[in-house]
């Protein structure tokens, strides 16, 4: 399986969750998958998330794309979430390996975004354009 396809699926089921696509799912589901594969996990379970994010749409909309992609989610205790007007920022840990991962997305994606959607640009062409992006152009990815 290729990246790129595995990307695309992981899309298409957080947008399957979460009701509709756009460009902060797929921010979620990229942090997600940045997530698994840095961590290395054998088990999705062992992973555990904290995620701050203003808590109002679109933004909270990252939720469900990192809920989705790594099965940390609200109900099951392993992704916390706290509101934050300044920042979004995730960090996640991994019991087997005591790994550290934090990954900030970056606050100028944040307003290009925000402008674009207000200019009556689609979510779902923006999310397609998040999903291309590279990596070091949406993130600040730390890792201990
Ligand atoms: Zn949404």
């Amino acid at each position: 399986v290729s990246e790129e396809s595995e990307l695309e699926s992981a899309i298409k089921n957080a947008e399957n969750l979460h009701g509709h696509l756009g460009p902060f799912l797929v921010i979620g589901v990229r942090m997600g998958m940045i997530a698994l594969s840095t961590l290395k996990l054998k088990e999705k379970g062992e992973l555990q998330a904290t995620l701050r994010t203003p808590l109002s749409t679109p933004f909270s909309c990252i939720i469900d794309g990192i809920q989705a992609t790594t099965k940390c989610t609200v109900g099951n205790q392993k992704l916390r979430v706290e509101n934050s007007q300044k920042e979004i920022k995730a960090r996640f840990e991994s019991a087997n390996t005591e790994k550290v991962l934090s990954i900030r997305v970056h606050a100028e994606t944040i307003s290009k975004l925000i402008n674009r959607l207000s200019e009556g640009i689609s979510a779902e062409e923006l999310a397609l354009k998040i999903a291309h992006v590279p990596e070091k152009e949406l993130f600040t990815i730390e890792e201990r």
